[in-house]
């Protein structure tokens, strides 16, 4: 099969959809694979490094769409990208059809074959590449955190882990699943004093199990969530419940009960946010104050890490893009129960059930 690899157009995207090492498993496999130049250099992968692993470098996106069999790609195609979409064309990338009417009604009228990373599902029942990016945004919430807790940035002024003599600073992270646990990981890591809420036993006995008597599990209670949030120094929002917007967990008048220079990661903030005050941000000015507590809500923490974040998105996507390259789009998707979930728009026909009914296609 021909791959191809196009450069990302949206703004501020540097990840790409393939690394030179993927190229080199598609070619192992038998197949041939299509780069658009530069298509790398966001995430410091020059072509030669591309050609190196047995990619041929070409000029233009158009080419890219126009040859190959099977585009692989980060973000959703945009609209210019859309037109070169062809019949039988195996587009797989993120894609996030749902809230997005002239996205849907494109990829229906291309008669490609769409498959989405974030509704492709695991044996255990999660979403294994959605997963990646929780995993990146979990771990950078904290070093975010300690960033905002610096007094240059507004914060109190503290060293998150302390020092021999002085306690560290206290740390409650509010949900426990994926960015969760990430976010325990790396703040146990730096030494500070830490909390979990969740509302889900079993991801409390889970996480108890993983880290021992170092964190502290809370079933999340609304008396829990407001006697842990008005000691913290920092408080994470990692909550997610699937399908909905964020809860407002933290309200505005639970600010006053903060100390003066804590800080509020919203990690969540791509679902609305799980904080009352919270409106998302940019990396380019990702913090603002609302009653003396900083706020950092910046609603796409990876793409600060495109080169760690496209990584970890190859790992989790290549086995599925191998699986339809070797065996073809039909064998792959009958064969993979997992990845067949994953297929969104096929040959004119919307296959996902919730996109059919947010967008009012038949199913
Ligand atoms: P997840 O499903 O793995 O974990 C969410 C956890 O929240 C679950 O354990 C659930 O039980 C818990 N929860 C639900 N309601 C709760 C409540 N009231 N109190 C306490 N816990 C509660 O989800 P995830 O992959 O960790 O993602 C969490 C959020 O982070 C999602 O909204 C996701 O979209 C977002 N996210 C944001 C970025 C970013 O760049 N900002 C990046 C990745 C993920």
């Amino acid at each position: 099969m021909l791959i191809g690899v196009p450069k990302e157009i949206k703004n501020h995207e540097y990840r790409v959809g393939l690394t030179p090492d993927s190229v080199r498993e598609f070619v192992n496999h038998g197949h041939a694979v299509i780069v658009e130049t530069n298509a790398g250099i966001g995430i410091g992968c020059l072509d030669g490094q591309y050609e190196a692993a047995g990619a041929t470098i070409l000029g233009t996106a158009a080419e890219i769409f126009a040859r190959a069999d099977m585009v692989v790609k980060v973000k959703e195609p945009q609209a210019h990208e859309r037109k070169m979409l062809r019949e039988d064309q195996i587009l797989f990338t993120y894609l996030h059809l749902a809230p997005d009417a002239a996205q849907t009604r494109d990829l229906v009228d291309s008669g490609a074959v769409c498959v989405a990373y974030e509704t492709v599902t695991s044996a255990q029942g999660g979403l294994p590449l959605l997963a990646p990016m929780s995993q990146v945004a979990g771990r950078m919430a904290i070093q975010a955190g300690a960033h905002c807790l610096e007094k240059a940035h507004g914060g109190a002024g503290m060293l998150l882990g302390g020092v021999p003599g002085v306690a560290p600073a206290k740390v409650t992270i509010i949900g426990g699943g994926v960015v969760g646990e990430n976010a325990i990981q790396m703040a146990l890591g730096m030494g500070a004093d830490v909390t979990v809420l969740d509302r889900n036993v079993e991801v409390l006995n889970a996480l108890n199990n993983r880290f021992g008597a170092a964190l502290k599990t809370l079933y999340s209670s609304a008396s829990a969530l407001e006697s842990a949030v008005f000691v913290s120094d920092l408080v994470v929002g990692g909550v997610l419940v699937t399908g909905a917007a964020a809860p407002k967990l933290v309200t505005r008048a639970m600010l006053k009960g903060m100390r003066p220079g804590s800080v509020l990661v919203d990690v969540a903030i791509d679902q609305g946010g799980c904080f009352e005050t919270s409106h998302a941000t940019t990396h380019t000015d990702p913090t603002f104050i609302i009653d003396d507590i900083v706020h950092y809500c910046v609603a796409n923490m990876p793409g600060a890490v495109p080169r760690t974040s496209t990584y970890a998105l190859n790992i989790a996507t290549l086995p599925f893009g191998l699986q339809l390259a070797d065996k073809g789009y039909r064998q792959a998707l009958q064969d993979n129960p997992h990845l067949l979930q994953g297929l969104n728009v096929y040959h004119g026909q919307i296959t996902y059930q919730a996109v059919a009914h947010d967008q009012g296609y038949a199913f």
